[in-house]
Protein backbone atom coordinates (compact mmCIF):
# COMPACT_ATOMS: atom_id res chain seq x y z
CA UNK A 1 0.00 0.00 0.00
CA UNK A 2 1.48 3.44 -0.95
CA UNK A 3 2.05 5.64 2.21
CA UNK A 4 2.04 9.44 2.33
CA UNK A 5 4.10 11.89 4.58
CA UNK A 6 3.52 14.51 5.62
CA UNK A 7 6.75 17.22 7.12
CA UNK A 8 5.95 20.04 9.48
CA UNK A 9 8.63 22.52 10.53
CA UNK A 10 9.24 26.19 11.96
CA UNK A 11 10.38 27.53 15.35
CA UNK A 12 9.35 27.00 18.88
CA UNK A 13 5.74 27.12 19.46
CA UNK A 14 4.29 27.79 16.27
CA UNK A 15 1.83 25.74 16.84
CA UNK A 16 2.69 22.85 14.73
CA UNK A 17 2.30 19.96 17.16
CA UNK A 18 -1.38 21.30 17.66
CA UNK A 19 -2.39 21.29 13.84
CA UNK A 20 0.18 17.95 13.23
CA UNK A 21 -1.65 16.13 15.78
CA UNK A 22 -5.34 17.34 14.07
CA UNK A 23 -4.22 16.67 10.43
CA UNK A 24 -3.07 13.26 11.48
CA UNK A 25 -5.94 12.27 12.93
CA UNK A 26 -8.50 13.74 10.03
CA UNK A 27 -6.10 11.50 7.36
CA UNK A 28 -5.82 8.67 9.42
CA UNK A 29 -2.01 8.80 9.72
CA UNK A 30 0.72 8.96 12.66
CA UNK A 31 1.60 11.59 14.00
CA UNK A 32 5.29 11.97 15.16
CA UNK A 33 6.72 14.31 17.45
CA UNK A 34 10.07 14.65 16.95
CA UNK A 35 10.38 17.39 19.23
CA UNK A 36 9.19 14.94 22.38
CA UNK A 37 12.39 12.71 21.05
CA UNK A 38 15.08 15.62 21.44
CA UNK A 39 13.14 16.56 24.96
CA UNK A 40 13.49 12.63 26.32
CA UNK A 41 16.82 12.48 25.18
CA UNK A 42 17.79 15.22 27.24
CA UNK A 43 15.84 14.39 30.38
CA UNK A 44 18.22 11.08 30.25
CA UNK A 45 21.09 13.33 29.94
CA UNK A 46 19.68 15.05 32.85
CA UNK A 47 18.58 12.56 35.05
CA UNK A 48 22.08 11.09 34.43
CA UNK A 49 23.53 13.86 36.00
CA UNK A 50 25.46 14.86 33.17
CA UNK A 51 25.57 18.72 31.55
CA UNK A 52 23.56 18.61 28.56
CA UNK A 53 26.28 21.57 27.47
CA UNK A 54 28.91 18.80 27.52
CA UNK A 55 28.62 17.02 24.20
CA UNK A 56 31.46 14.75 24.86
CA UNK A 57 29.53 12.98 27.90
CA UNK A 58 25.94 13.48 26.61
CA UNK A 59 26.66 11.44 23.74
CA UNK A 60 27.69 8.36 26.00
CA UNK A 61 24.07 8.15 25.84
CA UNK A 62 23.90 6.87 22.24
CA UNK A 63 22.86 3.42 21.86
CA UNK A 64 22.11 2.95 25.62
CA UNK A 65 18.91 4.47 26.06
CA UNK A 66 15.51 3.80 23.85
CA UNK A 67 13.17 6.44 22.72
CA UNK A 68 9.48 5.55 21.35
CA UNK A 69 6.28 6.42 21.64
CA UNK A 70 3.31 3.70 23.28
CA UNK A 71 0.33 2.93 21.25
CA UNK A 72 -1.15 6.42 23.16
CA UNK A 73 1.79 8.19 21.57
CA UNK A 74 2.97 9.29 24.57
CA UNK A 75 7.23 9.84 24.15
CA UNK A 76 8.69 7.19 26.27
CA UNK A 77 12.09 6.64 27.98
CA UNK A 78 13.06 3.06 28.62
CA UNK A 79 9.34 2.10 28.64
CA UNK A 80 8.71 5.06 31.00
CA UNK A 81 5.70 7.32 29.79
CA UNK A 82 7.65 10.99 30.38
CA UNK A 83 5.17 12.87 28.61
CA UNK A 84 4.64 15.57 31.36
CA UNK A 85 8.07 15.40 32.27
CA UNK A 86 9.95 16.43 29.00
CA UNK A 87 7.36 19.42 28.90
CA UNK A 88 9.95 20.89 32.20
CA UNK A 89 11.51 24.34 32.21
CA UNK A 90 14.37 22.48 32.97
CA UNK A 91 14.30 20.16 29.96
CA UNK A 92 12.76 23.28 27.94
CA UNK A 93 16.07 25.19 28.39
CA UNK A 94 18.40 22.58 27.45
CA UNK A 95 17.25 20.68 24.96
CA UNK A 96 18.46 22.83 22.01
CA UNK A 97 22.15 21.85 23.15
CA UNK A 98 21.38 18.60 22.99
CA UNK A 99 19.70 18.96 19.35
CA UNK A 100 22.93 20.55 18.45
CA UNK A 101 24.89 17.16 18.75
CA UNK A 102 25.46 15.88 15.58
CA UNK A 103 25.77 12.46 16.97
CA UNK A 104 22.59 12.68 18.97
CA UNK A 105 20.57 13.73 15.91
CA UNK A 106 21.42 10.86 13.81
CA UNK A 107 20.51 8.49 16.47
CA UNK A 108 16.78 10.04 16.55
CA UNK A 109 16.88 10.44 13.02
CA UNK A 110 17.38 6.78 11.91
CA UNK A 111 14.35 5.84 14.75
CA UNK A 112 12.62 8.68 12.92
CA UNK A 113 12.83 7.33 9.69
CA UNK A 114 12.11 3.92 10.81
CA UNK A 115 8.64 4.74 12.14
CA UNK A 116 7.66 6.13 8.84
CA UNK A 117 9.27 3.56 6.68
CA UNK A 118 5.29 1.15 6.41
CA UNK A 119 3.04 4.36 7.58
CA UNK A 120 1.93 7.44 6.69
CA UNK A 121 3.10 10.20 8.67
CA UNK A 122 2.30 13.75 9.80
CA UNK A 123 6.00 14.59 11.23
CA UNK A 124 6.65 17.75 12.94
CA UNK A 125 9.94 19.01 13.93
CA UNK A 126 12.61 21.41 12.75
CA UNK A 127 14.49 19.66 10.13
CA UNK A 128 12.12 17.12 8.65
CA UNK A 129 11.21 18.55 4.75
CA UNK A 130 14.96 19.39 5.09
CA UNK A 131 16.86 16.19 5.97
CA UNK A 132 14.28 13.50 7.59
CA UNK A 133 11.92 13.03 5.03
CA UNK A 134 13.46 14.72 1.99
CA UNK A 135 11.01 13.45 -0.30
CA UNK A 136 7.74 13.98 1.81
CA UNK A 137 4.42 14.89 0.21
CA UNK A 138 3.99 18.02 1.47
CA UNK A 139 6.26 20.05 2.89
CA UNK A 140 5.00 23.03 5.48
CA UNK A 141 6.95 25.61 6.93
CA UNK A 142 4.88 27.00 9.88
CA UNK A 143 5.97 29.98 11.38
CA UNK A 144 4.83 32.95 14.07
CA UNK A 145 6.14 36.17 15.52
CA UNK A 146 8.02 35.79 18.94
CA UNK A 147 5.57 37.54 20.07
CA UNK A 148 2.28 35.52 19.70
CA UNK A 149 4.58 32.11 20.03
CA UNK A 150 5.56 32.96 23.46
CA UNK A 151 1.38 33.82 23.95
CA UNK A 152 0.54 30.40 22.95
CA UNK A 153 3.24 28.76 24.82
CA UNK A 154 2.12 30.58 28.00
CA UNK A 155 -1.49 29.37 27.76
CA UNK A 156 -0.38 26.13 26.87
CA UNK A 157 1.67 25.39 29.83
CA UNK A 158 -0.76 27.13 32.14
CA UNK A 159 -3.45 24.55 31.20
CA UNK A 160 -0.75 21.60 31.98
CA UNK A 161 -0.75 23.12 35.74
CA UNK A 162 3.02 24.10 34.57
CA UNK A 163 4.18 27.80 36.39
CA UNK A 164 6.17 29.71 33.69
CA UNK A 165 5.89 33.42 33.28
CA UNK A 166 4.72 35.03 29.92
CA UNK A 167 8.71 37.16 29.75
CA UNK A 168 10.45 33.43 30.29
CA UNK A 169 8.09 31.56 27.60
CA UNK A 170 9.32 34.83 25.64
CA UNK A 171 12.92 34.28 26.77
CA UNK A 172 13.28 30.29 25.78
CA UNK A 173 11.40 31.08 22.40
CA UNK A 174 14.00 33.23 21.73
CA UNK A 175 16.81 31.70 22.96
CA UNK A 176 15.80 27.98 20.92
CA UNK A 177 14.95 29.85 17.60
CA UNK A 178 18.68 31.14 18.10
CA UNK A 179 20.30 27.82 18.67
CA UNK A 180 18.13 25.78 16.28
CA UNK A 181 18.57 28.38 13.31
CA UNK A 182 22.49 28.59 14.09
CA UNK A 183 23.85 24.88 14.49
CA UNK A 184 26.11 23.41 11.90
CA UNK A 185 23.78 20.15 11.37
CA UNK A 186 20.13 20.57 10.10
CA UNK A 187 19.72 24.21 11.34
CA UNK A 188 16.26 25.13 11.27
CA UNK A 189 15.49 26.75 8.06
CA UNK A 190 12.69 26.19 5.40
CA UNK A 191 12.92 23.22 2.74
CA UNK A 192 13.18 24.39 -0.86
CA UNK A 193 9.47 23.30 -1.85
CA UNK A 194 7.76 23.83 1.32
CA UNK A 195 4.80 26.17 1.49
CA UNK A 196 5.37 28.58 4.30
CA UNK A 197 2.17 29.48 6.60
CA UNK A 198 2.53 32.44 8.56
CA UNK A 199 -0.13 31.14 11.99
CA UNK A 200 0.09 34.74 13.89
CA UNK A 201 -3.46 36.20 12.70
CA UNK A 202 -4.62 32.46 12.00
CA UNK A 203 -6.93 30.35 14.07
CA UNK A 204 -5.69 26.72 14.22
CA UNK A 205 -9.26 25.54 12.63
CA UNK A 206 -7.72 28.13 9.45
CA UNK A 207 -4.65 27.00 9.20
CA UNK A 208 -5.50 22.85 9.35
CA UNK A 209 -8.03 23.44 6.81
CA UNK A 210 -5.22 24.84 4.50
CA UNK A 211 -2.67 22.08 5.09
CA UNK A 212 -5.85 19.90 4.32
CA UNK A 213 -6.80 22.11 1.00
CA UNK A 214 -2.66 21.75 0.05
CA UNK A 215 -2.97 17.41 1.16
CA UNK A 216 -6.01 17.13 -1.21
CA UNK A 217 -4.40 19.05 -3.81
CA UNK A 218 -0.99 16.68 -3.61
CA UNK A 219 -3.46 13.39 -3.67
CA UNK A 220 -2.35 12.55 -0.39
CA UNK A 221 -5.27 10.35 0.97
O1 LIG B 1 9.13 20.92 18.95
P1 LIG B 1 9.70 21.22 20.32
O2 LIG B 1 9.66 22.67 20.66
O3 LIG B 1 9.15 20.35 21.38
O4 LIG B 1 11.24 20.83 20.17
C1 LIG B 1 12.15 20.96 21.23
C2 LIG B 1 13.54 21.24 20.70
O5 LIG B 1 14.04 20.07 20.03
C3 LIG B 1 13.67 22.35 19.68
O6 LIG B 1 13.85 23.62 20.26
C4 LIG B 1 14.91 21.94 18.90
O7 LIG B 1 16.07 22.34 19.59
C5 LIG B 1 14.86 20.44 18.93
N1 LIG B 1 14.35 19.84 17.71
C6 LIG B 1 15.21 19.70 16.65
N2 LIG B 1 14.81 19.03 15.54
C7 LIG B 1 13.58 18.51 15.44
C8 LIG B 1 12.67 18.67 16.50
C9 LIG B 1 13.08 19.37 17.63
O8 LIG B 1 16.34 20.17 16.70
N3 LIG B 1 13.25 17.82 14.36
Amino acid sequence: MRTYSIAIDGPSASGKSTVAKIIAKRLGYIYVDTGAMYRAFTLAVLRAGIDPKDEEKSCTLIGKINISFDSENNITLDGENVAKEVRTNEVADNVSYIASYKEIRLFLVEAQRKIAQNVSVVMDGRDIGTYVLQNADLKIFQIASAEERAKRRYLENKEKGLKTSYEECLENVNKRDYIDSHRAFCPLRPAENSVQINTTEMTIGEVVNRILQLAAERGLR
